[in-house]
């Protein structure tokens, strides 16, 4: 395919998929990228909003359960391997998830993000 074909994406309908429980998680936290990124890639969230955001349902309760720190983290490990999101990506803690950028690193994929500009600097990977 030609690098030149691209398209935009709606925000709000990757956090409806980053919302829904059924999807697997690390497909979920990439949908959060996804969500909110700024035309740099970087998508912050404060510390536990993304366990918060990534609720799953006990099927036989119906109960609403927040996702551990632990799984989001191996979520996000593998969402980076299926190339989902970028190694650059950091842990829940830190709070900062990266869509991935194109090989050529010149800049990434993203084109028309409201929120800032693709050189702008992340002021999580900077502290
Ligand atoms: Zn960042």
């Amino acid at each position: 395919m030609s690098r030149e074909s691209w398209s935009k994406h709606d925000h709000a309908f990757y956090l409806e998929r980053a919302e829904d429980p059924v999807p697997p998680l690390w497909y979920r936290v990439a949908a959060l990228a996804y969500a909110f990124h700024a035309e740099n890639g970087h998508a912050h969230f404060e510390r536990g909003e993304v366990c918060r955001r990534l609720v799953r349902v006990d099927f036989h309760t119906g109960e609403l359960l927040k996702t551990s720190a632990s799984a989001v983290n191996h979520a996000i490990g593998t969402a980076i391997r299926y190339g989902s999101l970028s190694p650059d990506s950091l842990t829940s803690r830190l709070g900062c998830l990266v869509v991935p950028m194109r090989p050529d690193g010149l800049r990434g994929h993203i084109w028309g993000s409201k929120k800032g500009n693709p050189w702008d600097p992340c002021d999580r990977h900077e502290s």
